[in-house]
């Protein structure tokens, strides 16, 4: 069989709450002035409270309002296909699978939480959201799902990405939303960054200040984020509960669960509903590998610990894996994979050995990225491309011990925007990056200790 469908009707009823199933609770937020743990009312300037409470809740299952789930129907279901052709030039007797979140209108897995965050947003009445965004996914995920709500949209979109990428722009603009270059003269932080240093080209720290600044000083608006907080990662829950339905109906239980980490978002998503079964020791064997660049390498070097989520210092400081919050990365092809820290929840988990991680250089990702266009078609994110190389390589080593495991990857979106980064691979252009040793320990001796 190529490809394993669901019905409409299969798409989940609840998100799945991993922190239900957690032997110890999470190290909560912290204040980042008193280093004491943040309260609902510190979030309230920003969030709707039925996200805070999500932030939170330790309940196993939180119901998808329906108005959620219908647009859910758009693109969900999302398939899941055997990658055969991928497994017959590898000659390897694994089975390879992927879970196909490409097909969303946005080309990514981003909707599954942009459309529940606007949702909340709505229900109590905020007329108007704001957010960064780099490569431009996340923004395009949030006007997307703004527009479906009548709720205005602001992006602020990191300076050099707005004039390099012109087109994820054009796609936040077609779906009705207001896109800046970051710094912008909108807000003090961008005025005054931008009165520091006029050539400036931003980066993500700036752009969340600026739009964190929007969000506290507008009363009918709040803030979104795309990635590593609690309410992120419970929503993308709805990929893992469809996968292991899908597995089910094959009668098939994977051995190995790869995906690529930015913040964790995509890849907590579809592994949490299979870590669970790990954590109540009914699959000790299986192997859940997250997969992230060398030029940003979180958590295969950085360290576990309190630290700000953006680059400014305004946001609570969350207990995760973390190169520093003054760690800048090179510029490599995989924006969304550029971010010093990632989700406590996955964190967590990845400490206490129920995760593990591997990270490679950019060359070798686009390497697998070109061999899996070749034989399954796609043409992946450049983000998802480090999933591909990870399966890839386990397939390799399942040839050399003579195992036919079972392997399933996450593939959280396509590369339709990023064919400059395929045209610099294919040139022979593409830089490989390893983030020196010294800087990590520079950017980690300066975070908070307390
Ligand atoms: C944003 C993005 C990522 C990284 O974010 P996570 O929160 O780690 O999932 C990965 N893949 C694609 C296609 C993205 O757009």
């Amino acid at each position: 069989m190529k490809k394993i469908l669901l019905d409409e009707n299969d798409i989940p009823k609840g998100w799945y709450n991993i922190q239900a199933d957690f032997k110890t609770p999470l190290d909560p937020p912290l204040n980042p002035k008193t280093h004491e743990p943040v309260g609902p009312e510190d979030l309230k300037l920003i969030f709707p409270m039925g996200l805070i409470k999500q932030e939170v809740s330790q309940e196993r299952y939180i119901t998808i309002p329906e108005e959620i789930r219908d647009i859910y129907r758009i693109w969900r279901p999302t398939p899941l296909y055997r990658a055969e052709r991928l497994e017959k030039a590898l000659k390897t007797p694994a089975k390879i699978y992927f879970k196909w979140e490409g097909v969303s209108p946005p080309g990514s897995h981003k909707p599954n939480s942009a459309i529940a965050q606007v949702y909340y947003n709505m229900k109590e009445g905020i007329s108007r959201i704001v957010t960064e965004t780099g490569a431009g996914q996340w923004g395009s995920a949030l006007a997307f799902s703004t527009q479906l709500f009548d709720i205005k949209c602001r992006v602020y979109m990191v300076k050099c990405s707005y004039e390099q990428k012109p087109y994820r722009r054009v796609l936040m603009e077609n779906w009705g939303a207001e896109v800046y270059p970051s710094p912008t003269k909108l807000t003090n932080v961008g005025r005054e960054i931008s009165e520091k240093d006029p050539n400036t080209n931003g980066s993500l720290g700036i752009a969340i200040s600026e739009a964190v600044e929007d969000a506290a000083t507008h009363d009918d608006t709040n803030y979104a984020l795309g990635s590593v907080l609690n309410h992120v990662v419970l929503h993308q829950t709805v990929i893992g509960q469809e996968l292991k339905e899908q597995f089910k109906q094959i009668d098939e239980y994977p051995d190995y669960i790869i995906g690529c980490v930015g913040g964790g978002s995509n890849f907590s998503g579809a592994a949490f509903p299979f870590v669970r079964d790990k954590i109540i020791g009914e699959k000790p064997d299986l192997k859940v590998v997250s997969v992230e660049p060398l030029a940003c390498p979180t958590l295969t070097k950085g360290e576990y610990r309190y630290d700000f989520g953006d680059s400014v210092g305004l946001t609570p400081l969350l207990k995760m894996y973390t190169l520093g919050h003054n760690f800048v990365p090179a510029a490599i092809h995989a924006g969304g994979l550029r971010y010093h820290g990632d989700s406590p929840l996955l964190s967590k988990l990845t400490k206490e050995g129920y995760m593990q991680a591997v990270a490679y250089y950019q060359n070798e990702v686009f390497e697998a990225a070109k061999l899996f266009a070749k034989t399954e078609g796609f043409v992946v994110a450049p983000e998802s491309a480090h999933a591909v190389k990870a399966t890839i390589d386990f397939a390799l080593m399942c040839k050399n011990n003579n195992e036919a495991k079972t392997i399933v990857f996450a593939n959280s979106g396509h590369g339709h925007f990023d064919l400059a980064a395929y045209d610099c691979y294919k040139n022979n252009q593409m830089k490989d990056y390893a983030h020196p040793e010294e800087l990590i320990t520079k950017a980690l001796a300066e975070l908070p200790t307390f």
